[in-house]
C-alpha cells in the first residue's frame, strides 16, 4: 500500500499532469469502529474516504470537500469529508441486507453529489445520477459532465483494513500540441494497475512500476488525519433540521435528549430550550442554501 495515513503529490513534468496518491488505515479505522457497518459499506466508506482525501488534495483553497451519495436502496447515504488540512471524517446510513458491493445496488436510485465548502465565498456544489457499479466510475461519470479539469481516480481496498486511491489530473496546458496524447497514454498506462498493486506496492515502486518512460517527480508525502468537527451548535443544527414536527416528539417524553455524533459517536445532551429559538431561523437558512446555484470550481 502507498505509505498509509499519507497523501503524496507527483507531476509529469514533461506533460502537465499531476497526480497523489493516497493511503489509509488508521483513519480509516478510526471512521468505522463502533458502527458495525456491513462489510460492503465498510469497503465502500473507505473508497468515499480516499476519494475525499484525493480530490481534497486538489483545491487551492481552505475549506471542505464532500462526497455524498444518497438513495432508495438499502444503504440510504454514504459521505465523506475532507478539509484542506487533510483531516477526514465518513458516515453511512442504511436499513435491512446490503449484500451488494456495487454501489448503484447498495443505494439503488440515486444520486452523487461532490460539495466545495471554501472558509470564505461561496458554496459549489455537482450532481450525477448514479448509474456506474463503483465509486471510481461514478466519479468518472461527474468529471466527464462537469467543466472541471480532467480527472481519473483508481481506488482498491481491503473492507475495514485499508484503502489506497490514485489521482491523474490534466492541468489545462496538457492539452497542447507538443504532447497531445499525453492523458489518454498516461490514463492507459494507469489502466494496468491491479487492485492488488494499488493496495500493496510502496508509492515509489508503483510510479516506476506504471511510468518509468515518463518524467515523474514525487513530492514529500502529508498525514491525513480522521478527525470529527462536531459540536454541539453542529448537533443542535443538525436537530433542527428535521423540522419543528419532529423536534417536539422528541421531546415529548423527556426535556433532554442524548445525541450521538454519526461521525464520531460523541454524545451531547441537548435540552428543547436549546432548539427552540433555532428552528424558525434554521429553517429559513437551510432553504436559502439548497436554492443557491450550483458552480463550478477550477
Ligand atoms: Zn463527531
Amino acid at each position: 500500500m502507498s505509505s498509509s495515513d499519507q497523501i503524496q503529490h507527483f507531476l509529469f513534468t514533461n506533460a502537465d499532469i499531476r497526480g497523489q496518491l493516497v493511503g489509509l488505515e488508521e483513519s480509516y479505522r478510526q471512521a468505522i469502529e463502533n458502527h458495525n457497518y456491513p462489510k460492503s459499506i465498510e469497503k465502500l466508506i473507505g473508497e468515499f474516504m480516499a476519494a475525499a482525501a484525493l480530490l481534497g488534495s486538489t483545491l487551492k483553497i481552505d475549506g471542505t470537500i464532500s462526497i455524498q451519495a444518497q438513495g432508495t436502496g438499502s444503504l440510504t447515504l454514504i459521505m465523506a469529508e475532507c478539509k484542506s488540512n487533510r483531516e477526514i471524517r465518513a458516515v453511512a446510513r442504511y436499513q435491512g441486507e446490503c449484500n451488494s458491493s456495487a454501489i448503484n445496488e447498495l443505494l439503488g436510485i440515486g444520486q452523487l453529489a461532490i460539495t466545495i465548502d471554501p472558509e470564505q465565498g461561496q458554496r459549489y456544489q455537482g450532481i450525477v445520477p448514479l448509474e456506474n457499479a463503483t465509486l471510481a466510475k461514478c466519479l468518472e461519470a461527474y468529471f466527464d459532465q462537469s467543466e472541471q479539469l480532467k480527472t481519473r481516480i483508481w481506488l482498491a481496498g481491503n473492507s475495514g483494513e485499508q484503502v489506497s486511491g490514485l489521482l491523474l489530473q490534466a492541468m489545462p496546458s496538457a492539452i497542447s500540441p507538443t504532447d497531445s496524447d499525453a492523458w489518454p497514454r498516461i490514463c492507459t498506462l494507469t489502466d494496468t494497475l491491479s487492485e492488488s498493486e494499488l493496495e500493496k506496492l510502496q508509492n515509489i515502486q508503483l510510479l516506476y512500476r506504471l511510468y518509468h518512460e515518463e518524467e515523474v517527480e514525487l513530492y514529500p508525502p502529508h498525514e491525513v488525519n480522521f478527525s470529527c468537527s462536531c459540536n454541539r451548535d453542529r448537533i443542535i443544527n443538525a436537530l433542527v433540521s428535521l423540522g419543528a414536527q419532529e423536534v417536539e416528539e422528541m421531546f415529548t417524553e423527556e426535556p433532554l435528549v442524548e445525541i450521538n455524533c454519526e461521525f464520531c459517536n460523541q454524545s451531547y445532551t441537548v435540552a428543547k430550550e436549546e432548539v427552540e429559538p433555532y428552528l424558525m431561523e434554521l429553517d429559513i437558512s437551510e432553504i436559502a442554501s439548497d436554492l443557491a446555484p450550483s458552480r463550478t470550481l477550477h
